[in-house]
């Protein structure tokens, strides 16, 4: 079973193969299932700030890609290690 991107295969109630397409949130790097039939704006949608694919709950918050998150996550520990 493959995590990002493509496809993920579901097992049904009666051990039926379903698959589905996948994407993972520019935001917190979740993975959403895009169900057949299912809106992609009610899954979430593209974040018009940075033109990626988000889930919803990442809709409501403002754009933090993931990898900014990263970055800042890096610049708070370097700023740590200088000053602790
Ligand atoms: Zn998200
Ligand atoms: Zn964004």
């Amino acid at each position: 079973m493959r995590r990002e991107g493509g496809y993920a295969v579901i097992f049904g109630p009666l051990g039926i193969q379903k698959e589905c397409s996948t994407f993972s949130c520019a935001h917190c790097n979740c993975v959403v299932h895009i169900k057949p039939k299912c809106n992609l704006d009610d899954l979430g949608g593209n974040c018009r700030l940075c033109d990626k694919l988000i889930c919803p709950k990442c809709v409501d918050l403002g754009c933090t890609p993931f990898e900014k998150k990263l970055e800042q996550a890096e610049a708070r520990d370097r700023w740590r290690r200088a000053y602790g």
